[in-house]
């Protein structure tokens, strides 16, 4: 039917033909999808399926109820009550306007396809890390100070949108010194990296992230330092008055959560415009040293910084601004685009060398990921091209980082390969998430078959290396030793004997290696 068409398709000139010809191909192309979804979600074969089938089996890969990329399968399932049966055709016109997300979802194609197994793991982890009650909450405001240490949350937002929350991730809190990144990011936008680097350094500090110190050039050493984020704050929109820069920064705040609202939290503006010598004394250091651009009005800008800090957010939208980061600027909710690839990349470098307090080179070469901390126990980690992570505990350790936060990150990557180099480490014990199931022992397994039924001992060599194991068998329960010994390459069969593989596996059929050798004598 569809080869029909294309034919017919390569054959006409008529344009208006053509459209009706490509809209019918997409129109055949989507029943055959939907379809064969529904077949998968058919558990007994018998024609029907729940309105619990498709949610549970979104939701398994990520794609939760309130994503407003199924909105309009969510709004079509209303209408069906939990006990009546959907038929395939009521599936198709369900999922039609989705299409193209939960195909994706239910074939296994996004960013991490097995989530249901991903988020298991980070579950576990997650509680084991909850008895970890080390740490003091921050006390320099009673608004902070007052928060209860037993709040415990983590989100997830991967690139494709998947998410995942446990513990207290609707509850908001202040974001702290997350926002500099955002205001580092927002700064760029608006002035390019030259301009911005005239009045800020990318230098890890190794000082304090309010101590009083500049760098040679009379600059904040990094944006991710208190210094640093007071003057990304005098680069964003001076061309507006400094209530419509707030708002400005709310906007983008809103964008980079896929549409949640971040709200204020004024009583923590004020107290911590009340106890703010130090950055006023940061404000006048670097006044007087000519750091700012021209006409700022530096207490203005110190409100305003103060302000950035005040944000409040809570968890699961502060993964989505984290998984618009590791999207390279592009939020994965709403598909939009809020910064370049070139600032994200920039931030992401400064987060990675100086997102972590006093701490930040220790983390970069144990958890080797782009962070950032504040000190409302918020802990912003972002694996690039994969996912971010928010994870909220105000207990913190004698640097300002959340000791849970921190404790979570190093389980994370002793799991996962995550850490900006495991890459380099042949055969390195780790779950590589991107994978479907099975996918890299399967991979393995195929490879080591075929190269040894074309006797390409060198490839046999490399996987060896890679620590493939070459006793593993395909479905058939063939080994490489029988396909080397059906074609008769004697090079390879002779590496593999001397590799101590087993010289006797049987087949599905019982057959051995040496069964195969005799027969292609
Ligand atoms: N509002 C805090 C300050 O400027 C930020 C602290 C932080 O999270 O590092 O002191």
């Amino acid at each position: 039917m569809l080869k029909k068409e294309i034919v017919k398709l390569k054959s006409t000139k008529d344009d208006k033909f053509r459209q009706e010809l490509l809209t019918n191909d997409v129109n055949i192309l989507n029943e055959i999808t939907s379809t064969n979804l529904f077949k998968s979600l058919d558990n007994n074969g018998n024609g029907n399926i729940l309105k619990k089938d498709i949610i549970t089996a979104l939701e398994s890969r990520g794609i939760l109820i309130n994503d407003p990329r199924i909105s309009d399968v969510v709004n079509k399932l209303k209408k069906f009550k939990d006990t009546e049966e959907i038929s395939s055709t009521q599936f198709h016109s369900i999922i039609i306007k989705n299409i193209t997300l939960v195909e994706k979802a239910l074939k296994g194609d996004l960013i991490i396809p097995d989530f249901e197994s991903f988020s298991q793991k980070v579950n576990i982890i997650f509680d084991e890390v909850k008895s970890n009650n080390d740490g003091q909450v921050a006390d320099y405001i009673p608004q902070l100070a007052r928060v209860s240490p037993e709040n415990y949350a983590i989100s997830i937002c991967t690139i494709d949108g998947q998410q995942f929350h446990l513990g207290d991730y609707e509850t908001p809190y202040s974001v702290q010194s997350t926002c500099k990144p955002i205001s580092y990011a927002l700064a760029l936008e608006e002035f390019g990296e030259k301009k911005v680097h005239n009045h800020i350094g990318r230098e890890p500090s190794g000082r304090g992230f309010n101590e009083l110190t500049l760098n040679k050039d009379g600059l904040p050493h990094n944006p991710m330092i208190n210094a640093g984020a007071i003057m990304s704050c005098s680069l964003i929109r001076p061309d507006l008055n400094i209530s419509d820069r707030f708002d400005y920064v709310l906007s983008k705040w809103k964008q980079l959560s896929g549409n949640k609202n971040p709200g204020f939290n004024n009583s923590i503006y004020l107290s911590e415009k009340q106890t703010a010598d130090r950055n006023f004394a940061l404000g006048y250091f670097m006044k007087e040293n000519n750091a700012f651009p021209e006409n700022t009005d530096m207490h203005e800008i110190l409100d305003f910084y103060f302000q950035t800090c005040s944000i409040q957010i809570d968890c699961s939208s502060h993964s989505i601004v984290a998984g618009t980061l590791a999207n390279a600027g592009i939020c994965p909710i709403t598909r939009e685009r809020v910064f370049s690839p070139t600032t994200t990349k920039n931030c992401l470098s400064l987060m990675y060398s100086c997102g972590m307090y006093d701490f930040s080179g220790e983390f970069a070469f144990t958890v080797g990921l782009p962070a950032k901390s504040g000190v409302s126990g918020a802990l912003v980690i972002v694996v690039p091209g994969v996912c971010g992570i928010t994870i909220w505990s105000p207990n913190l350790d004698k640097f300002g980082n959340s000791v849970r936060a921190v404790k979570i990150c190093d389980k994370l990557v002793e799991q996962f390969n995550f850490h900006n180099y495991d890459n380099l480490i042949p055969n390195i014990k780790k779950i590589d998430p991107r994978l479907q199931k099975n996918e890299d022992k399967l991979e393995g397994i195929m490879v080591a078959n075929f190269a040894a039924s074309q006797g390409d001992l060198n490839e046999i060599k490399s996987l060896n290396a890679k620590g493939i194991n070459l006793n593993n068998a395909d479905y058939d329960l063939r080994t490489p030793l029988h396909l080397a010994a059906s074609e008769g390459h004697l090079h390879v069969i002779d590496y593999l004997i001397l590799n101590n593989v087993d010289p006797n596996p049987k087949d599905r059929w019982g057959g051995t290696p040496l069964d195969d050798a005799k027969r292609h004598e």
